[in-house]
């Protein structure tokens, strides 16, 4: 039986039959796109560029996700391919801003700062960021310029798979707009959804957020997910001031303003909470905001802050909407709860004013995938090497494993999920392992890669006219 959204009250959940309507098969293209996030934006650029026919469907007004519609819009050096591209195209157009210890003195080392908190006091830094508006335009027109048809305000919802010869493969997405129901056919689909809903319409197999996904993990009993999270932006605040009370009143991470404001009754009790300790899947690696967390963006005196989803309440955002909504409106209450509280406590903050909310509540451990490969902590450990490998050998530090590096590769079937043949993951729905996805493989930069090599396969798939499962992968792609 279905779970319904009746919010504590006690009712009857009863089904209806909906009457079958058939749905207009409204476009065609080589490939298929669900998602315009990093992984699928970079998808669409690479297929549509080598000549594939290419359909983006995306549900908000552009692409980037969690890091345009989401706000997050953390910069760094290009890593190759299309994410050097899309550096390079935002500092062009001049909607990269780089904060240094000149123009923001006493961050380095700042409690508050999300990112250089653990640097020396009064060291040097550099932290850049992209106007995600402003790049959210930016991969609008790069799209178009590639000659991708992208459908935004379309939101997937459902998948036609067909069986031939004992394997199956998707005919046809089916999306919600402005025009009710419609169905898009093509060869080859990417989910880029970012947690993997093509995945599971399609019937194919994947692990909820919070649970096991390798045999080397045991499942937490409480089945929670690390929590999600909402950005917003700020701006009129008066860092120097901040920092004034900060030293003046030996008060570094707000403690006592944080006190006082809770003892009147001022803070709810999910508002600077302290790291989640022991139980849980992710144990004490849960990052707890105990205290303001901030990172400077777009220019002087505007910072984009966090506001982490509850995690006691171990909501299931991607697949529950009960927990959906839920979310969506503490994190509106929330915000305003701190801004509230920024405004009347914190000296600094006197005239700042909220201005832009992330259009969603960003997920951290929705579904993951099944894939022809799991890639596990212990691949990354063991320095594994693959023949079917997308990247030559990389090397990362695990945030599960205490920031230890490891050098190792990534094979392709990680992006070939179970049961479906043209079916090609990405992003943060590739087939890894979720100690590995963590802090780690599903950056904006990997993220980005990923897509360009789904993008990729998809295309020369294409070329070859067979599906992505049986395009043979020999060379690394980066
Ligand atoms: C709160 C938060 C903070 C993060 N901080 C950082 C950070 O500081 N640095 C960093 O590098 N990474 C960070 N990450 C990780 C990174 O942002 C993500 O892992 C990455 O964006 C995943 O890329 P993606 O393309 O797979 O998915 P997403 O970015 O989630 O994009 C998915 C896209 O698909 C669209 N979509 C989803 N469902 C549908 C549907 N049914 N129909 C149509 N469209 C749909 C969405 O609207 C979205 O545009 C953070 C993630 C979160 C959630």
């Amino acid at each position: 039986m279905a779970k319904g959204f009746a919010q504590g009250l006690d009712v009857q959940i009863v089904e209806v039959e909906s009457e079958r309507k058939p749905i207009p098969v409204v476009a065609e293209a080589d490939v298929v796109v669900v998602g315009g996030g990093p992984g699928g934006f970079a998808a669409a650029l690479r297929a549509a560029r080598m000549g594939a026919s290419t359909i983006l469907l995306e549900k908000y007004d552009m692409p980037g996700g969690v890091h345009t519609c989401g706000l997050q819009g953390a910069a760094g050096p290009g890593v190759g391919g299309i994410h050097t591209e899309l550096m390079q195209r935002f500092a062009d157009e001049g909607c990269i801003y780089t904060a240094t210890q000149d123009t923001l003195s006493g961050w380095a080392g700042n409690p508050l700062s999300h990112y250089e908190a653990h640097l020396k006091p009064g060291s040097a830094f550099s932290r850049s960021s992209f106007n995600p508006e402003a790049a959210g335009c930016i991969m609008v027109r790069m799209l178009e310029e590639a000659g991708v048809r992208a459908q935004y305000g379309s939101a997937f919802v459902d998948v036609v798979v067909k069986s031939h010869a004992g394997r199956d493969s998707i005919t046809e997405v089916i999306v919600e707009n402005a025009s009710g129901r419609q169905a898009i056919r093509g060869k080859v689909f990417i989910d880029g959804s970012g947690t993997a809903e093509v995945v599971a319409r399609a019937g194919a197999p994947f692990v909820r957020g919070g649970g096991p996904q390798h045999a080397s993990v045991a499942w937490d009993a409480q089945n929670r997910p690390i929590p999600g999270a909402q950005l917003w932006i700020m701006s009129g605040i008066d860092f120097a001031r901040v920092l004034a009370y900060q030293t003046g009143e030996n008060d570094p991470t707000l403690a006592k303003l944080i006190a006082a404001a809770r003892g009147a009754g001022d803070i709810p009790p999910e508002l600077y909470r302290p790291r989640l300790e022991g139980a849980g899947v992710y144990g004490n690696a849960y990052i707890g905001h105990p205290t303001l967390d901030m990172s400077p963006i777009q220019g002087p005196g505007t910072f984009v802050l966090w506001q982490n989803v509850p995690y006691e309440w171990g909501l299931h955002m991607d697949d529950d909407a009960e927990d959906h909504a839920r979310a969506k409106k503490a994190m509106r209450g929330l915000i305003d709860a701190e801004t509230r509280f920024l405004k009347k406590y914190v000296p600094g903050f006197e005239h700042a004013f909220v201005t832009n909310v992330g259009r969603y509540v960003g997920i951290r451990d929705g579904r993951h995938p099944i894939g022809e490969y799991v890639f596990s902590i212990e691949d990354a450990r063991a320095g594994r090497r693959f023949p079917d490998a997308v990247t030559k050998p990389m090397t990362k530090t695990f945030f599960w494993d205490a920031y230890r590096p490891y050098t190792f590769e990534v094979p392709y079937r990680c992006f070939l999920p179970k049961k479906i043949d043209n079916l090609l993951l990405t992003g943060a729905s590739l087939s890894f392992a979720f100690e590995t996805i963590f802090m780690v493989m599903r950056n904006f930069p990997w993220c980005t890669q990923t897509g360009e090599i789904a993008g990729y396969a998809a295309a020369r798939s294409v070329e070859q006219a067979i599906v992505p499962k049986d395009l043979e992968w020999t060379v690394p792609y980066f």
